[in-house]
């Protein structure tokens, strides 16, 4: 049954009362929200948001690197932390169909997001290790390193991916990477994405977490 028909239902039930009586318990509508977000990005609200967390990063950075003295270590996530997919995204409609990602990805060409690299300078600048440990696959390392390297971030002890099939909470798969680093001997004093999921399992001094109205990784 379309949604014509269970409308046309629901309002032949309603007989003479009022036909439309459900409307206020309609959820927003998905092409304004469309709308909505794009205008976010649009209008420099997105840069500037992104700009206000790397700012106190890169000052924690800078303190934090002198203070310690020893083996720290940044972790980044990648997509829109820091590169961006926006204009897959648009391209896409804001959908997710793995063919037009994977062939994406394969691009290399997702740009930096630029306040990020900037938190990625004041790392290396004072010596602290950069990891990235990213959602997406081993299959994708080869484009993945490349466009880093593109980007003006390939310098990092490691590029970490999830093996091939790997479905495990996005959470539980970074929180043991952040573990296993730490058994390395690093102190992970930022640990940086755009979703809870990057952040959320400890192993880090402190968690930055930038916007991402685009899509949720549970
Ligand atoms: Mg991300």
């Amino acid at each position: 049954m379309s949604i014509h028909h269970l409308t046309l239902a629901a309002c032949l039930a309603a007989t003479l009362s009022n036909c439309a009586p459900s409307i206020t318990r309609d959820p927003r509508n998905l092409s304004e929200l469309k709308v909505e977000v794009k205008a976010y990005v649009d209008s420099g609200d997105y840069a500037r948001d992104l700009a206000a967390v790397a700012a106190p990063a890169k000052s924690w950075i800078d303190r934090r690197a002198r203070s310690h003295g020893g083996k720290t270590a940044v972790v980044f996530d990648i997509d829109e932390t820091t590169l961006s997919n926006f204009e897959h995204m648009v391209e896409a409609d804001w959908g997710y169909q793995p063919v037009a990602w994977d062939a994406w990805m394969a691009t290399s060409r997702a740009p930096a997001i630029e306040p990020m690299r900037e938190v990625y300078q004041t790392a290396r600048a004072n010596n602290v290790a950069v990891f990235f440990i990213t959602g997406r696959t081993e299959k994708d390392r080869s484009a993945t390193e490349r466009n880093l390297r593109a980007q003006g971030m390939g310098d990092f002890v490691e590029l970490i991916l999830r093996p091939n099939g790997n479905k495990s909470p996005a959470a539980l798969y970074k929180t043991a990477e952040r573990k296993r680093i730490t058994g390395l001997g690093y102190t992970i004093i930022g640990n940086f994405g755009d979703q809870q999921t990057d952040l959320d399992g400890g192993y880090a001094e402190r968690a930055f977490k930038l916007p991402n109205p685009f899509y949720l990784i549970p």
